[in-house]
């Protein structure tokens, strides 16, 4: 390919729409372009390094098993209402009606269709285990799209689901599909770790996250230091505190002029916001749910919608007013001692005693709070954020918290669809039973993005070898002088040959200009012919990666750079 035929739209400053590294080079490069909140036209570059990702995606898919399909990317709301979900998943989900007045959705996942076509088609257990998996364009209509392909509403997937006879198939199938993943992230030249995960709206019984380890994701990971226990934040648990042995004291009103703040009231106290339990009011599909939270703990909303029964979508913080009208008093003076809405609290507010709480009275607290004497909530369970104080749950260890972002999911789903959905097979004693299911996502355009997150400099980007666009770019740096231009072309045209992929800057331009360009697009390998080869013959291969430069003649360079190539694609 030259680069003066190719749409390679470079641009010299960062876009003010894009705020992580990503998305500033993504279009700084010219390797996508916006089309609307969320939607973007893969450009030349960019879609070749999707291509590369979903290659390696489809040979370990291939490799373990599984068969390709594509399937439609518009699904009927009957197939939606069968499994039970049209009414539960939300405005992520984009409905619209036909022609026929049918009611349909844009595919955001596809368990529905997979779980339609399978009980259509496979009768019985000589024909398990199955697992079928295509790479498409889903959509989902995010709420906050953002940070270009990192969450789009349109974006490339890959989607895996397997059917299987009996529990222990289903779990060695989703057990390959984990290894699957492992090789993927490593080809793909990704630092990542798999973490237990929260199943969420898909539902089912466990299911691990893949994370690529970037400052910028937006899930927190919690490791133990010790062992090998990795979790997402929305997941993660911790040692329980033990109860504490102090004395109950007697409850007593305090006047708290003005102070609503934990850390302000703690202080006019004198106590550690470890002594002291907020009641923070969420509004849960519609109606007002209090949380008691010890002062220096943060709700994790997923383990609170899961603790309700809900999903993370219907619930959020009420504000000023809400709080007010759910509960008669200002937000700052909240307490549980008489409240009459629905009242969560954190298990470890059980094993406090005497703590502050507000007294449901503005301008008062009330010291010397115990839960079971002074109140009882609704329930108690685990709805807190683990924190780098915490301890392993499984050695006790010290926990440490990272940012990553998800770039891959795999669920044990179990009969969540077949059941619902009367999808069976014919076991070996001719009993019908439900097809027992896994699905494994991959989100195929994310993971361009996340290379980059993980591999950038001042310059531009730093694509691992693998993955990127193309392997080699040659730089015609004598664009009027038939050597040099006759030297670029020939080893442009050799290097073809031997099946190594690269692009040659045959532009009219600059030596700055293609020297800023070809660091900013990030392709591993840098090729130039320009003065020195005027000079002594010498041509220069310049690693991105490293800065390091090897200098080699006309004769040596389409060996030299052949045997780089494959050196690194083999690391
Ligand atoms: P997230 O928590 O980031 O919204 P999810 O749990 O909704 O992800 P899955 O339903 O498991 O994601 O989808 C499979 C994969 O698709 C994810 O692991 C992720 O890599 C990718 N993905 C999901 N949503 C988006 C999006 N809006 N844009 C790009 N990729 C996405
Ligand atoms: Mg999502």
């Amino acid at each position: 390919m030259r680069f003066s035929q190719l749409l390679i739209p470079t641009l010299k400053e960062d876009p003010a729409e894009a705020e992580i590294i990503s998305h500033k080079l993504l279009l700084r490069a010219g390797f996508i372009r916006k089309l609307t909140s969320g939607t973007y036209t893969y450009l030349p570059l960019g879609l070749a390094a999707i291509k590369k990702v979903e290659q390696i995606v489809r040979e370990e898919m291939n490799r373990a098993g599984a068969q390709e399909i594509l399937m439609p990317m518009v699904q009927p709301a009957s197939l939606w209402e069968e499994s039970g979900r049209w009414d539960v998943y939300g405005k992520e989900l984009l409905r619209f009606t036909d022609r026929n007045g049918r009611n349909s959705c844009l595919g955001p996942t596809h368990e529905e269709v997979i779980t339609d076509l399978v009980r259509m088609n496979v009768q019985s257990y000589k024909e398990l285990p199955l697992n079928l998996y295509q790479i498409q364009t889903k959509y989902r209509d995010e709420a906050r799209p953002r940070f270009g392909l990192m969450r789009g509403r349109e974006f490339i997937m890959k989607d895996a689901y397997s059917f299987d006879a009996t529990d222990k198939e289903a779990e060695q199938s989703y057990h390959k599909m984990n290894q699957a993943y492992h090789r993927i992230f490593e080809r793909c030249g990704l630092r990542f770790r798999a973490v237990e995960a929260d199943s969420g709206a898909i539902g089912g019984s466990f299911s691990h996250e893949f994370m690529v380890l970037a400052d910028t994701g937006e899930d927190t990971i919690v490791t133990c230091k010790n062992c090998q226990y990795a979790a997402n934040m929305e997941k993660a648990t911790c040692v329980p505190a033990s109860k504490s042995k102090d004395e109950p004291q007697e409850l007593t009103k305090i006047e708290t002029p003005g102070k609503r703040k934990v850390k302000v009231v703690c202080e006019f106290l004198d106590i550690e916001p470890r002594q002291l339990v907020k009641t923070l009011i969420y509004i849960v599909n519609d109606k007002p749910v209090a949380v008691l939270l010890r002062g220096d703990h943060e709700v994790e909303e997923v383990k609170l919608a899961n603790i309700l029964g809900v999903s993370d979508e219907d619930l959020r913080m009420a504000d000023d007013k809400e709080v007010y009208d759910a509960t008669g008093t200002p937000t700052g003076y909240l307490g549980p001692i008489g409240l009459e809405i629905q009242v969560v609290a954190d298990t470890e507010v059980a094993t406090m005693v005497n703590f502050a709480v507000g007294a449901n009275d503005k301008n008062y607290h009330v010291v010397n709070c115990n839960m079971g004497r002074d109140f009882t909530p609704t329930m108690t369970g685990d709805v807190r954020k683990v924190t780098d104080n915490d301890r392993c749950i499984l050695c006790g260890g010290d926990l440490v918290l990272t940012k990553g972002i998800e770039v891959g999911h795999i669920f044990k789903l179990g009969t969540k669809y077949s059941a619902s959905m009367n999808a069976t097979f014919l076991d070996a004693k001719s009993q019908e039973q439900p097809f027992i299911m896994g699905c494994y996502g991959i989100g195929v355009s994310r993971i361009v993005a996340a290379a980059i997150e993980q591999n950038f400099d001042k310059d531009g980007m730093i694509f691992p070898i693998p993955i990127a666009p193309v392997q080699v770019l040659i730089l015609n740096l004598g664009l009027k002088d038939t050597e040099i231009t006759e030297a670029a072309n020939t080893i442009y045209a050799d290097l073809l040959k031997k099946g190594i992929e690269v692009i040659l800057d045959d532009r009219d331009e600059r030596p700055g200009v293609k020297f800023k360009d070809a660091d900013l697009i990030g392709i591993p390998f840098r090729v130039t012919v320009g003065k020195n080869f005027n000079k002594d013959g010498s041509i220069e291969i310049r690693t991105r990666a490293n800065g390091d430069v090897t200098t080699t003649t006309f004769a040596d360079s389409v060996a030299e750079i052949t045997t780089m190539v494959e050196k690194g694609l083999n690391q």
